[in-house]
């Protein structure tokens, strides 16, 4: 390691794991601060600017103490920091590695090991217009694709965009209420109803916390 190898951290925690497949799982979490994007309903704003450089060396002993096999590196948007990709590069060997991203980086270059849960940007996020295509050529079959959904036009872009991508066809695909802002038990009756191959995800760690910071 040299001292090149920082990265500019929000924050570190243990929380129990809220979205994603592995949800329930308890996890150290390492927010990397700083992303370009604006999302209409992004609640991480605070990650956008505070930070605290740390080394990797730094980074690592925080994680061991927490004892936890899973890491989620998050964000802002962990891929905004170059050296993002040379720290998955070292924790993936030695920890289930997660990585959420807003599919506004190129994730071709990310470690092999690394579960990548790709949040492809709706209409209403106002941010559809940085989604790259491209990384759905990059995808395993262990990844997966997040579509947080704010209402039926949403809904409606993301089922169209999912077939139009083959997207269940790469990996799983989580459809996402927007938190507040979409009413879960509706999503699910209209994922019954159109029996589309997606699987629907509520953020627990938002009924278990709500939207306190660090959980
Ligand atoms: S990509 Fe994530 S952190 Fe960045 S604005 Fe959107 S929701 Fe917030």
């Amino acid at each position: 390691m040299s001292e090149n190898d920082t990265l500019l951290i929000n924050e570190i925690f243990l929380s129990i794991q809220g979205e994603s497949l592995s949800t329930g799982e308890p996890t150290t979490f390492v927010r990397l601060s700083g992303c370009p994007l604006r999302c209409s309903y992004c609640d991480t704003s605070y990650a956008f600017k505070d930070g605290k450089t740390l080394s990797y060396a730094e980074i690592l002993k925080k994680i061991r103490e927490n004892k936890t096999k899973y890491v989620t590196v998050t964000g802002g948007e962990p891929l905004a920091q170059k050296n993002c990709f040379k720290f998955l590069d070292t924790i993936a060997p030695n920890y289930e590695v997660s990585l959420e991203t807003s599919n506004a980086y190129s994730i071709k270059s990310i470690h092999k090991d690394v579960i990548i849960v790709l949040d492809v940007k709706t209409p209403k996020s106002n941010e559809s217009d940085s989604n790259i295509e491209d990384n759905y050529n990059h995808l395993k079959n262990n990844d997966q694709i997040k579509f947080v959904i704010c209402d039926q036009e949403d809904y409606e872009w993301s089922v169209e965009y999912m077939y139009k991508h083959k997207l269940n066809d790469k990996c799983k695909v989580l459809f996402s209420p927007s938190y507040e802002e979409m009413d879960p038990k509706y999503l699910a009756e209209m994922i019954l109803k159109d029996n589309i191959p997606v699987r629907l995800q509520i953020q627990l760690h938002k009924f278990l916390w709500g939207d306190a910071r660090g959980k």
